[in-house]
């Protein structure tokens, strides 16, 4: 049988780690933390018994992601949970605009630009398997669905806001568009970041931005069910410092980050791999601040309540400071 090594334990590794094992490989996980899910575990230590997610909370592109719909993850627990709205995205004096899991829903919130929201997503809205078959697959390919690449058309070239002013006469379904787009972790006026929110809106009005019953470890837990249903192993606390230290394997896959694979002892990797490496620029980082509430947020639109995902970066042109202050070294307002 062949054998494979996945150094981190992250939804990746373990991913990888579980494909290979249904696959009839022998896996074996080795992970330098006492736990396993690297930015998408959870923790009840943190306030008193509830569940935490330490990094990943929301997942629109979980719920449609092919390999995790291959290894059918649901028959070893997982559950998907859904809030009334998928998103909200409020504005001071004026009521939010809703994000529904149906595009004509959606598309009444927003007024005078219903129609042209409407038009806009409808051909991603409709044909998102296929368009999450393209984009969720390896790279180096020729995409399953070539003609439904080109439905991104020019606006997948577009930055949210120039995207935004082109389509929308209103600043609420511009609003809308960029608060999809920077999850991208970009500014909505750069390059690209318009294709982003069209995607990222057309998950949540077709499969929703749901929750994982149980917090995001439910994720990580299920995938390494299916892991040791296989006969895999994982190991924590083992910080891989030099690969020869391991057992000898068919196939390695080091889910780490270029700097970290470039610490590693024993890679033999060739020249201009380490180069390429070396010149990776690590983008903006993300982290998060959680709070146990003593009571509902007061929203002056109390549907805002019943959202899963709550947008407050204001209009397009606050969202657009805020993400240039934070790429640039400075705390936004
Ligand atoms: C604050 C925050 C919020 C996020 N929110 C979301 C969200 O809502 N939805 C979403 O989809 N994504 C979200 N993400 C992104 C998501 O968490 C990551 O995309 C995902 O965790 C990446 O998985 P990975 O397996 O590639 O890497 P990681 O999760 O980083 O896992 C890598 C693992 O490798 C281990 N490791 C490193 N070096 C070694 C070594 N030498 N030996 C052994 N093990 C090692 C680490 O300990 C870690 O466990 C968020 C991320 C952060 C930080």
């Amino acid at each position: 049988m062949a054998r494979a090594i996945i150094v981190g334990a992250g939804p990746n590794g373990l991913t990888a780690a579980a494909r290979l094992a249904a696959e009839g490989w022998e896996v074996e996980v080795y992970e330098r933390a006492p736990y396993i899910g690297g930015a998408a575990a959870s923790s009840t230590d943190i306030f008193n018994n509830s569940i935490v997610d330490l990094g990943a909370a929301g997942h629109p592109f979980g719920i449609v992601s092919p390999a995790f719909n291959a290894l059918k993850l649901e028959d070893h627990g997982l559950e998907w949970l859904s809030a009334g709205y998928e998103m909200a995205h409020p504005f001071e004096g004026e009521t939010a605009v809703l994000l529904s899991r149906s595009l004509t829903a959606t598309a009444e919130e927003l007024g005078a630009d219903a129609q042209a929201w409407e038009k806009l997503h409808a051909p991603i809205v409709e044909n998102i398997d296929e368009h999450i078959a393209n984009l969720l697959a390896p790279i180096l390919r020729w995409p399953r669905y070539p003609a439904r690449l080109a439905q991104f058309g020019i606006p997948s070239v577009a930055s949210a806001s120039i995207l935004g002013k082109t389509f929308f006469s209103t600043e609420r379904a511009r609003a809308l568009l960029a608060g999809s787009a920077v999850h991208a972790i970009a500014s909505p006026t750069q390059p690209f970041t318009g294709a982003f929110g069209l995607l990222f809106g057309a998950l949540g009005m077709r499969g929703g931005w749901p929750v994982a019953k149980g917090g995001t470890q439910s994720i990580i837990d299920s995938l390494s069910s299916v892991i040791h249903a296989y006969g895999g192993k994982i190991f924590t606390d083992c910080n891989v410092s030099d690969l020869r230290e391991l057992p000898r394997a068919e196939a390695t896959i080091l889910n780490l980050t270029p700097r970290q694979v470039l610490q590693l002892r024993g890679t033999s990797l060739p020249h201009h791999t380490r180069w390429i490496l070396s010149r990776w620029k690590y983008g903006t980082a993300a982290f998060k601040v959680d709070f146990l509430l003593s009571e509902p947020v007061p929203w002056s639109d109390p549907r805002v309540g019943r959202a899963g995902t709550v947008h407050v970066g204001g209009t397009v042109a606050e969202i657009s400071r805020a993400e240039k202050s934070a790429a640039s070294g400075r705390m936004p307002d």
